[in-house]
């Protein structure tokens, strides 16, 4: 089951980057196996899937030592600042990098294990309370600071944006995130880049890949529901 909802999310990925004139290449599916168990991971992983994304450390680090090293790990969820040494060397992309002391905890910790970080910013693009992330307008400046860190790199930018019954009014959050990337990477800033794009969950990847989604992150698409209390 898990591997046919797989490769069905794989299909729509490429019809909507068939529909929206993009390349399959562009688009990487991150497979989110937070609360699910390491046999789940073990069998898409079977199916050739390399590439998953967890959103606590303790998790992680666990999956990370009962499953085979070739997997790229991403880390979604967010980071605190005295957690950041576990998985340091572990990961292959944080998504959830959102001020700059924690960049800057990221970036004493990479010193140390002499590594290069990549990262993302990540950003409240529709503005709600409860969400973590950067406001929109905060981000120019955040960005030209990390800049300055030598062992983390900025690949580009990450929301979630509100859950929505209709994918489609998303679409204005995820045309935000590109807009700004876009309005960031004019500046020609040394050591930032902003190619990537973290968008799009299990209820509008379509949506997301449509406006230029790099990743997207989904999880009950591909391993069911999850036990809420376990969220
Ligand atoms: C859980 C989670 C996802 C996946 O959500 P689904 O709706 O199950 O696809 C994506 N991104 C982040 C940051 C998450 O925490």
């Amino acid at each position: 089951m898990i591997t046919q909802n797989y490769d069905k999310v794989l299909e729509n990925i490429k019809s909507a980057c068939k529909s929206s004139g993009r390349k399959e290449s562009e688009v990487t599916l991150i497979a989110v196996s937070k609360t699910k168990p390491v046999s789940d991971i073990q069998e898409l992983y079977n199916h050739g899937v390399r590439v998953f994304g967890e959103n606590k450390v303790q998790e992680l680090c666990d999956k990370y030592e009962a499953l085979p090293k070739d997997i790229k790990w991403h880390m979604i969820g967010h980071l605190q600042r005295n957690k950041v040494k576990y998985i340091i060397d572990k990961v292959e992309l944080i998504h959830s990098v959102d001020s700059v002391r924690l960049a800057r905890q990221i970036e004493e910790e990479a010193a140390k294990k002499n590594v290069r970080v990549d990262i993302l910013i990540e950003v409240n693009v529709a503005g709600e309370e409860s969400k973590f992330g950067l406001k929109t307008e905060e981000v120019p400046d955040i960005v030209t600071q990390i800049a300055g860190f030598p062992h983390v790199s900025i690949k580009g930018l990450m929301t979630i944006p509100p859950f929505a019954e209709n994918p489609e009014d998303n679409r204005k959050y995820f045309n935000k995130l590109k807009q700004l990337a876009v309005d960031i990477k004019a500046k020609n800033i040394d050591n930032v880049s902003m190619d990537k794009l973290s968008m799009g969950m299990t209820g509008d990847y379509t949506a997301a890949v449509t406006e230029g989604a790099s990743y997207v992150r989904v999880g009950t698409g591909i391993f069911g529901e999850r036990n809420i209390s376990a969220v």
